[in-house]
């Protein structure tokens, strides 16, 4: 009799792990099948930024004499507030987008010479997000952003995280998020599926004035072929200590990459790529790889400056001069800049990319200039700062 109600309690059982069993193999289905859709790379949009404007009243600032100070067009038309940054991170979250990395849209590969090989790759992202590659130029606090309220230099923070030191109006130094880095951190701490499988961005880097505020070229060290400002710099700076410097900028580049973004060339000197000759390309390249290479672990990326490209669209890419020498350097992703959508071509040896500027020029230019390039992404109207001037003349490129 026992023997019986066990056996009819253990087919009990059996069913419903097996009713369970085909629930969850149901369920995997039809998320794979109807929940995660798989995106084309060549359909990923790419958007970047410069450091960001903490203090409107400074960073486009007058002259005593009511003029526009000379910096503020370049300020106006490159920077991005801090106001502005934060209102299309938002944006961007509520329209569905989602940050993926360039190396979620390529496959690296290197065969047995060593030579990188790239193959497009699918993202499979849930149905209704669409996926986006975030860059970050010139993160070198050069001189010339000296008192123009943005933030001085990136530094590691008490939790190990990269963050920025900012002084204020006043003079008070201050530690916080003021630059793109840690807001994008402190965004996605809150809004995690912003981000496919952590992805971050890349950031963009010269070597001329050194790296992320600390004075890192090799002429701080030498005292040879030193600019006006640089030459001010060491004159306020007596006990200025290269290696030290050096050391710092390899921690923040370390706590950089620990919080998963990856970093790019923006060559040396922030050269012309396209005009350049080829002999100055030669030079510039090994400069970066010299002197900016060791201090972040080197890189496969190369995000060229002025919104310049190597070739022409009309020219075979794989087979210029400038491409061969760069490939050989080691780089296997390129980008420019360019204002459409989606500016994707993958090559054998490469993947090349357009990006968008998300910029005090483009959202001037979509809400006052009659051409707007971002409706896609942002509405420009509510992302503008009220404290960025609206003077055309600003604007003009
Ligand atoms: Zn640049």
């Amino acid at each position: 009799m026992n023997e019986q109600a066990n056996k009819r309690r253990n087919a009990v059982i059996l069913k419903s792990v097996s009713l369970a069993a085909l629930i969850v193999f149901a369920v995997a289905v039809w998320l794979v099948k109807f929940h995660f859709v798989a995106r084309s790379p060549y359909r990923v949009t790419h958007i970047f930024f410069h450091s960001l404007v903490v203090d409107p009243a400074r960073g486009f600032s007058m002259t005593d004499d009511e003029t526009w100070n000379e910096a503020t067009p370049g300020f106006c038309q490159w920077m991005t507030t801090v106001h502005e940054f934060d209102q299309i991170l938002q944006q961007l979250y509520d329209r569905g987008y989602v940050l993926v990395s360039l190396y979620d849209i390529v496959r690296i590969t290197k065969d047995e010479n060593g030579v990188a090989h790239v193959a497009p790759k699918k993202i499979y992202l849930p149905r209704g997000k669409t996926p986006f590659v975030l860059s970050i130029d010139d993160l070198s606090y050069y001189h010339s952003y000296g008192g123009r309220g943005c933030a001085t230099r990136m530094i590691v923070g008490e939790d190990g995280k990269p963050t920025c030191e900012y002084v204020d109006a006043s003079g008070q130094t201050l530690i916080g998020p003021y630059d793109c880095i840690p807001r994008l951190d402190a965004f996605l701490e809150e809004h995690p599926d912003f981000s496919y499988k952590g992805a971050k961005g890349t950031i963009a880097l010269t070597g001329y004035n050194g790296i992320f505020g600390y004075r890192t070229d090799f002429c701080y060290r030498d005292h040879v072929n030193l600019d006006e400002d640089q030459q001010a710099f060491l004159d306020a700076n007596p006990d200025f200590d290269w290696n030290a410097e050096c050391e710092a900028a390899r921690a923040v580049a370390q706590a950089i990459l620990d919080d998963g973004w990856t970093f790019a060339s923006h060559t040396w000197g922030h050269i012309r790529i396209g005009d350049a000759g080829m002999e100055w390309v030669r030079t510039d390249t090994q400069k970066w790889l010299e002197q900016v290479a060791p201090l972040i672990g080197g890189t496969d990326i190369i995000i060229f400056a002025h919104g310049q490209d190597l070739a022409s669209w009309n020219e075979d890419y794989a087979s210029t001069e400038k491409f061969q020498y760069l490939k050989s350097q080691g780089f296997s992703i390129y980008c420019n800049v360019d204002s459409s959508k989606y500016f994707v071509q993958i090559g054998d040896d490469f993947l090349r990319m357009g990006r968008r500027d998300l910029d005090g020029y483009r959202l001037y230019k979509a809400i006052y200039g009659g051409e707007d390039l971002v409706s896609d992404l942002i509405d420009a109207a509510t992302v503008f700062d009220p404290q960025r001037p609206k003077d055309p003349i600003l604007y003009q490129r």
